[in-house]
């Protein structure tokens, strides 16, 4: 398989990724994970009110953290595929994932067959 466009395409995404996460998160080196960060702008002096705001909103960039870096942790996976000549095959059944599933997502660890299962 000519893997050169879908290895673009994932450093693209990878890229645009860890710009995305650098707004809202920190790399933690020990963990090796991103750590989401406080709100630069609601560090002041808060009442009771904003402190729940502040929290909600950390709680949401959490969330968006752990979204954004689980997307990370496919695109990863999928460029060591490339490295070791096995991109593109499922990896319940070890079969050739479907061309038109990979196009949409060159991250697809499964087929359409396996793609619901854990
Ligand atoms: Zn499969």
């Amino acid at each position: 398989m000519n893997t050169k466009s879908f290895k673009e395409k994932l450093e693209i995404e990878k890229k645009g990724l860890e710009e995305e996460l650098g707004q809202i998160a920190i790399f933690n080196t020990e963990t090796n994970m991103w750590d989401a960060t406080p709100d630069q702008d609601m560090m002041g002096e808060i009442d009771d009110n904003d402190a729940a705001d502040r929290f909600e909103n950390f709680e949401e960039r959490s969330a968006m953290v752990t979204t954004l870096q689980a997307r990370l942790i496919d695109i990863n996976i999928a460029l060591g595929k490339i490295e070791s000549n096995t991109f593109g095959l499922c990896e319940v059944c070890n079969q050739p994932i479907e061309a038109d599933r990979l196009e949409a997502n060159p991250a697809a660890r499964k087929d359409k067959t396996h793609m619901n299962e854990q």
